[in-house]
Protein backbone atom coordinates (compact mmCIF):
# COMPACT_ATOMS: atom_id res chain seq x y z
CA UNK A 1 0.00 0.00 0.00
CA UNK A 2 1.37 2.90 -1.33
CA UNK A 3 0.68 5.88 1.61
CA UNK A 4 -0.13 9.66 -0.15
CA UNK A 5 2.27 11.58 1.03
CA UNK A 6 0.75 15.04 1.25
CA UNK A 7 3.54 16.49 3.06
CA UNK A 8 6.66 15.63 1.44
CA UNK A 9 4.58 16.84 -1.71
CA UNK A 10 3.40 20.01 -0.48
CA UNK A 11 7.53 20.52 0.43
CA UNK A 12 8.53 20.01 -3.07
CA UNK A 13 5.70 22.68 -4.48
CA UNK A 14 7.10 24.98 -1.89
CA UNK A 15 10.70 24.98 -2.45
CA UNK A 16 9.77 25.73 -6.28
CA UNK A 17 7.63 28.40 -5.67
CA UNK A 18 10.43 29.62 -3.36
CA UNK A 19 12.99 29.54 -6.52
CA UNK A 20 10.73 31.94 -8.40
CA UNK A 21 10.24 34.39 -5.88
CA UNK A 22 14.12 33.95 -5.49
CA UNK A 23 13.97 34.91 -9.47
CA UNK A 24 11.91 37.47 -8.50
CA UNK A 25 14.13 38.99 -5.36
CA UNK A 26 17.30 38.72 -7.94
CA UNK A 27 15.75 41.07 -10.18
CA UNK A 28 14.20 43.18 -7.80
CA UNK A 29 11.00 42.95 -8.29
CA UNK A 30 8.22 43.17 -5.65
CA UNK A 31 7.13 39.31 -4.02
CA UNK A 32 3.90 38.09 -4.49
CA UNK A 33 1.00 39.27 -1.59
CA UNK A 34 -1.57 36.89 -0.22
CA UNK A 35 -4.30 38.98 2.00
CA UNK A 36 -7.46 37.64 4.07
CA UNK A 37 -10.25 38.71 5.46
CA UNK A 38 -11.57 37.10 8.25
CA UNK A 39 -14.76 37.67 9.71
CA UNK A 40 -15.34 36.46 13.62
CA UNK A 41 -12.86 34.11 15.29
CA UNK A 42 -13.66 30.79 14.67
CA UNK A 43 -11.21 28.31 15.80
CA UNK A 44 -11.09 26.17 12.68
CA UNK A 45 -10.73 29.50 10.62
CA UNK A 46 -7.98 30.90 12.62
CA UNK A 47 -5.82 28.17 12.35
CA UNK A 48 -6.03 28.10 8.52
CA UNK A 49 -5.55 31.46 8.38
CA UNK A 50 -2.32 31.08 10.53
CA UNK A 51 -1.40 27.93 8.54
CA UNK A 52 -1.90 30.12 5.25
CA UNK A 53 0.62 32.87 6.97
CA UNK A 54 3.61 30.50 7.71
CA UNK A 55 3.00 29.04 4.34
CA UNK A 56 3.73 32.52 2.89
CA UNK A 57 6.66 33.26 4.60
CA UNK A 58 8.19 29.79 4.25
CA UNK A 59 8.32 30.74 0.18
CA UNK A 60 9.08 34.33 0.43
CA UNK A 61 5.46 35.92 -0.05
CA UNK A 62 4.34 38.59 1.84
CA UNK A 63 0.99 38.16 3.67
CA UNK A 64 -1.79 40.10 5.62
CA UNK A 65 -4.81 39.33 7.40
CA UNK A 66 -8.02 41.62 7.11
CA UNK A 67 -9.85 40.85 10.99
CA UNK A 68 -12.89 41.97 10.96
CA UNK A 69 -15.98 41.13 14.30
CA UNK A 70 -18.36 38.42 13.78
CA UNK A 71 -21.17 41.55 13.80
CA UNK A 72 -19.08 43.33 10.92
CA UNK A 73 -21.94 44.33 8.47
CA UNK A 74 -22.20 43.02 4.85
CA UNK A 75 -21.77 46.44 3.65
CA UNK A 76 -18.36 46.67 5.87
CA UNK A 77 -17.50 43.64 4.25
CA UNK A 78 -17.86 44.40 0.91
CA UNK A 79 -16.38 48.03 1.54
CA UNK A 80 -13.10 45.66 2.50
CA UNK A 81 -13.39 43.95 -0.23
CA UNK A 82 -13.80 47.10 -2.26
CA UNK A 83 -10.53 47.84 -0.97
CA UNK A 84 -8.51 44.90 -1.49
CA UNK A 85 -9.94 44.57 -4.66
CA UNK A 86 -8.36 48.21 -5.96
CA UNK A 87 -5.12 47.85 -3.53
CA UNK A 88 -2.12 46.88 -6.04
CA UNK A 89 0.05 45.52 -3.78
CA UNK A 90 -2.32 42.88 -3.25
CA UNK A 91 -1.90 40.11 -5.86
CA UNK A 92 -4.89 37.88 -4.74
CA UNK A 93 -6.63 37.69 -1.35
CA UNK A 94 -9.17 34.91 0.02
CA UNK A 95 -12.68 35.34 2.31
CA UNK A 96 -12.40 32.70 4.57
CA UNK A 97 -15.57 30.64 4.85
CA UNK A 98 -17.92 29.89 6.35
CA UNK A 99 -18.91 33.99 6.75
CA UNK A 100 -21.44 34.67 9.73
CA UNK A 101 -25.10 33.86 8.87
CA UNK A 102 -26.13 37.09 8.35
CA UNK A 103 -23.66 37.78 5.47
CA UNK A 104 -24.98 36.58 1.69
CA UNK A 105 -21.83 34.44 0.97
CA UNK A 106 -22.54 34.17 -2.80
CA UNK A 107 -22.46 38.23 -3.14
CA UNK A 108 -19.57 38.46 -1.12
CA UNK A 109 -17.74 35.76 -3.35
CA UNK A 110 -18.85 37.58 -6.80
CA UNK A 111 -17.63 40.86 -5.34
CA UNK A 112 -13.74 39.90 -5.11
CA UNK A 113 -12.08 40.59 -8.62
CA UNK A 114 -11.84 37.67 -10.65
CA UNK A 115 -7.84 38.62 -11.26
CA UNK A 116 -7.58 38.24 -7.34
CA UNK A 117 -9.97 35.81 -6.28
CA UNK A 118 -6.83 32.64 -5.78
CA UNK A 119 -9.11 30.57 -3.81
CA UNK A 120 -10.77 30.25 -7.36
CA UNK A 121 -14.56 30.50 -5.88
CA UNK A 122 -15.82 33.70 -7.75
CA UNK A 123 -18.06 32.55 -10.77
CA UNK A 124 -16.16 33.84 -13.79
CA UNK A 125 -13.31 31.29 -12.44
CA UNK A 126 -15.54 28.89 -11.73
CA UNK A 127 -17.10 29.14 -15.52
CA UNK A 128 -13.33 29.43 -17.09
CA UNK A 129 -12.50 26.21 -15.00
CA UNK A 130 -15.59 24.18 -16.19
CA UNK A 131 -14.44 25.20 -19.86
CA UNK A 132 -10.76 24.20 -19.40
CA UNK A 133 -9.80 27.74 -19.72
CA UNK A 134 -7.18 29.59 -17.56
CA UNK A 135 -8.02 30.68 -14.60
CA UNK A 136 -7.82 30.12 -10.69
CA UNK A 137 -8.47 26.13 -9.89
CA UNK A 138 -9.93 26.24 -6.33
CA UNK A 139 -7.24 25.48 -4.01
CA UNK A 140 -8.37 21.66 -2.57
CA UNK A 141 -9.37 20.15 -5.92
CA UNK A 142 -6.26 21.48 -7.64
CA UNK A 143 -4.01 19.79 -4.53
CA UNK A 144 -6.20 16.49 -5.04
CA UNK A 145 -4.74 16.34 -8.67
CA UNK A 146 -1.39 17.64 -7.22
CA UNK A 147 -1.53 14.38 -5.52
CA UNK A 148 -2.50 12.10 -7.98
CA UNK A 149 0.38 13.77 -10.62
CA UNK A 150 2.92 13.67 -8.06
CA UNK A 151 2.32 9.94 -6.89
CA UNK A 152 2.54 8.79 -10.26
CA UNK A 153 -1.39 7.46 -10.18
CA UNK A 154 -2.59 6.85 -13.72
CA UNK A 155 -6.04 8.09 -13.73
CA UNK A 156 -6.56 7.85 -17.61
CA UNK A 157 -9.83 5.58 -18.39
CA UNK A 158 -10.25 5.10 -14.14
CA UNK A 159 -13.44 4.88 -13.12
CA UNK A 160 -13.58 7.28 -10.50
CA UNK A 161 -16.50 8.49 -7.64
CA UNK A 162 -16.40 10.89 -5.95
CA UNK A 163 -18.62 11.36 -2.64
CA UNK A 164 -19.76 14.84 -1.52
CA UNK A 165 -20.52 17.76 -4.08
CA UNK A 166 -19.93 20.89 -2.79
CA UNK A 167 -18.72 24.06 -4.67
CA UNK A 168 -15.86 23.93 -2.80
CA UNK A 169 -14.55 20.41 -3.54
CA UNK A 170 -16.65 17.62 -4.57
CA UNK A 171 -18.27 19.64 -8.05
CA UNK A 172 -14.82 21.40 -8.89
CA UNK A 173 -12.97 17.68 -8.55
CA UNK A 174 -15.42 16.40 -10.21
CA UNK A 175 -14.82 18.16 -13.16
CA UNK A 176 -10.60 18.16 -13.01
CA UNK A 177 -10.49 14.33 -12.87
CA UNK A 178 -13.10 14.01 -15.74
CA UNK A 179 -11.04 16.93 -18.17
CA UNK A 180 -9.41 15.40 -21.70
CA UNK A 181 -6.23 15.59 -20.22
CA UNK A 182 -3.70 12.47 -20.03
CA UNK A 183 -3.47 13.82 -16.25
CA UNK A 184 -7.40 13.30 -16.02
CA UNK A 185 -9.48 11.63 -18.48
CA UNK A 186 -11.19 10.00 -15.78
CA UNK A 187 -14.97 8.37 -15.73
CA UNK A 188 -16.43 9.97 -13.36
CA UNK A 189 -19.40 9.52 -10.89
CA UNK A 190 -20.29 12.27 -8.20
CA UNK A 191 -22.50 11.08 -5.29
CA UNK A 192 -24.42 12.94 -2.71
CA UNK A 193 -26.77 12.32 0.37
CA UNK A 194 -29.61 11.32 -2.48
CA UNK A 195 -27.16 8.54 -3.97
CA UNK A 196 -28.99 5.58 -3.98
CA UNK A 197 -27.24 2.54 -2.95
CA UNK A 198 -23.89 4.56 -2.21
CA UNK A 199 -21.74 1.34 -0.63
CA UNK A 200 -21.94 -0.14 -4.35
CA UNK A 201 -20.94 2.83 -6.18
CA UNK A 202 -18.14 3.89 -4.14
CA UNK A 203 -17.18 -0.45 -4.24
CA UNK A 204 -16.91 0.31 -8.15
CA UNK A 205 -14.29 3.00 -8.24
CA UNK A 206 -10.75 2.66 -8.63
CA UNK A 207 -10.22 5.84 -7.09
CA UNK A 208 -12.45 7.12 -4.29
CA UNK A 209 -12.64 10.79 -3.24
CA UNK A 210 -14.05 11.17 0.14
CA UNK A 211 -15.36 14.93 0.76
CA UNK A 212 -18.52 14.08 2.69
CA UNK A 213 -17.76 16.23 6.09
CA UNK A 214 -18.49 13.05 8.02
CA UNK A 215 -15.98 11.09 9.97
CA UNK A 216 -15.21 7.94 9.17
CA UNK A 217 -18.03 7.40 6.71
CA UNK A 218 -15.96 5.46 4.56
CA UNK A 219 -15.73 2.23 5.41
CA UNK A 220 -13.40 -1.24 4.10
CA UNK A 221 -16.88 -2.59 2.63
CA UNK A 222 -17.12 0.95 0.26
CA UNK A 223 -13.86 0.31 -1.12
CA UNK A 224 -12.75 -1.63 -4.28
CA UNK A 225 -9.66 -4.14 -3.99
CA UNK A 226 -6.61 -2.31 -4.95
CA UNK A 227 -8.78 1.10 -4.96
CA UNK A 228 -6.83 4.66 -4.72
CA UNK A 229 -8.67 6.68 -1.77
CA UNK A 230 -8.12 10.10 -1.60
CA UNK A 231 -9.97 11.60 1.57
CA UNK A 232 -10.50 15.09 1.90
CA UNK A 233 -11.91 15.26 5.18
CA UNK A 234 -11.34 16.72 8.39
CA UNK A 235 -12.48 16.34 11.76
CA UNK A 236 -11.67 16.33 15.65
CA UNK A 237 -12.83 13.29 17.07
CA UNK A 238 -13.17 12.61 21.23
CA UNK A 239 -11.27 9.40 22.30
CA UNK A 240 -9.41 8.12 24.89
CA UNK A 241 -6.15 9.55 24.06
CA UNK A 242 -3.68 12.30 26.59
CA UNK A 243 -5.23 14.82 24.12
CA UNK A 244 -8.80 13.43 24.39
CA UNK A 245 -8.95 13.94 20.77
CA UNK A 246 -7.93 12.46 17.12
CA UNK A 247 -7.43 13.72 13.86
CA UNK A 248 -9.79 11.64 11.86
CA UNK A 249 -10.62 12.08 7.59
CA UNK A 250 -13.73 10.92 6.13
CA UNK A 251 -12.34 7.35 5.62
CA UNK A 252 -12.01 4.70 8.42
CA UNK A 253 -7.96 4.60 7.36
CA UNK A 254 -6.76 1.83 9.28
CA UNK A 255 -9.34 -0.69 7.86
CA UNK A 256 -9.66 0.86 4.08
CA UNK A 257 -5.76 1.04 3.81
CA UNK A 258 -5.20 -2.75 4.30
CA UNK A 259 -7.45 -3.13 1.29
CA UNK A 260 -6.60 0.21 -1.04
CA UNK A 261 -3.71 0.58 -3.42
CA UNK A 262 -2.92 4.23 -2.27
CA UNK A 263 -4.13 6.47 0.37
CA UNK A 264 -3.81 9.92 1.58
CA UNK A 265 -3.52 9.91 5.70
CA UNK A 266 -5.36 12.60 7.77
CA UNK A 267 -3.68 14.77 8.39
CA UNK A 268 -0.79 15.20 6.11
CA UNK A 269 -2.71 14.54 2.80
CA UNK A 270 -4.84 16.98 0.70
CA UNK A 271 -4.67 19.20 3.57
CA UNK A 272 -0.83 20.30 2.93
CA UNK A 273 -1.70 20.27 -1.07
CA UNK A 274 -4.56 22.79 -0.43
CA UNK A 275 -2.03 25.26 0.86
CA UNK A 276 0.17 25.16 -1.66
CA UNK A 277 -2.33 25.30 -4.46
CA UNK A 278 -3.64 28.63 -3.18
CA UNK A 279 0.43 30.03 -3.15
CA UNK A 280 0.48 28.63 -7.00
CA UNK A 281 -2.56 30.82 -7.52
CA UNK A 282 -1.04 33.92 -5.50
CA UNK A 283 2.70 33.64 -7.32
CA UNK A 284 0.24 33.34 -10.70
CA UNK A 285 -1.36 36.71 -9.44
CA UNK A 286 1.59 38.25 -8.71
CA UNK A 287 2.63 37.55 -12.81
CA UNK A 288 -0.53 38.39 -14.15
CA UNK A 289 -0.51 41.68 -12.28
CA UNK A 290 3.00 43.33 -14.05
P1 LIG B 1 -20.07 20.04 2.57
O1 LIG B 1 -20.70 19.80 3.90
O2 LIG B 1 -20.25 21.37 1.90
O3 LIG B 1 -20.58 18.91 1.56
C1 LIG B 1 -20.72 17.60 1.95
C2 LIG B 1 -21.24 16.78 0.78
O4 LIG B 1 -21.35 15.44 1.23
C3 LIG B 1 -22.61 17.22 0.30
O5 LIG B 1 -22.63 17.25 -1.12
C4 LIG B 1 -23.55 16.16 0.84
O6 LIG B 1 -24.65 15.84 0.01
C5 LIG B 1 -22.63 14.94 0.88
N1 LIG B 1 -23.09 14.00 1.90
C6 LIG B 1 -23.37 14.25 3.19
N2 LIG B 1 -23.81 13.12 3.80
C7 LIG B 1 -23.82 12.16 2.86
C8 LIG B 1 -24.20 10.80 2.86
N3 LIG B 1 -24.67 10.19 3.96
N4 LIG B 1 -24.08 10.10 1.72
C9 LIG B 1 -23.62 10.69 0.59
N5 LIG B 1 -23.25 11.99 0.53
C10 LIG B 1 -23.36 12.71 1.65
O7 LIG B 1 -18.54 19.69 2.74
P2 LIG B 1 -17.20 20.24 2.02
O8 LIG B 1 -17.16 19.79 0.61
O9 LIG B 1 -17.02 21.66 2.33
O10 LIG B 1 -16.10 19.44 2.87
C11 LIG B 1 -16.06 18.04 2.93
C12 LIG B 1 -15.01 17.61 3.94
O11 LIG B 1 -13.74 18.05 3.50
C13 LIG B 1 -15.19 18.20 5.32
O12 LIG B 1 -14.75 17.25 6.27
C14 LIG B 1 -14.25 19.39 5.34
O13 LIG B 1 -13.78 19.71 6.63
C15 LIG B 1 -13.13 18.86 4.49
N6 LIG B 1 -12.35 19.88 3.79
C16 LIG B 1 -11.00 19.73 3.82
C17 LIG B 1 -10.19 20.59 3.14
C18 LIG B 1 -8.72 20.36 3.16
O14 LIG B 1 -7.97 21.22 2.74
N7 LIG B 1 -8.26 19.20 3.62
C19 LIG B 1 -10.73 21.75 2.42
C20 LIG B 1 -12.18 21.78 2.38
C21 LIG B 1 -12.93 20.88 3.07
P3 LIG B 1 -25.84 16.91 -0.31
O15 LIG B 1 -25.27 17.86 -1.30
O16 LIG B 1 -26.92 16.07 -0.86
O17 LIG B 1 -26.18 17.57 1.00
Amino acid sequence: MQLIDGKTIAAAVKSEIANEVKKMIDADLRTPHLAAILVGSDPASETYIASKERACKEVGFTSSVYRLSEHTTEEELLKTIDFLNNDEDVDGYIVQLPLPKHINTDKVISAIDPKKDVDGFHPQNVGRMVMDMPCFLPATPAGIMTLLERSNIETEGKNCVVVGRSNIVGTPVSILLSRNSKKANCTVTLCHSRTKNLKEVCASADILVAAIGKPEFITADMVKEGAVVIDVGIHRVEDNSEKGYKIAGDVKFDEVALKCSAITPVPGGVGPTTIVSLLNNTLKARKNND
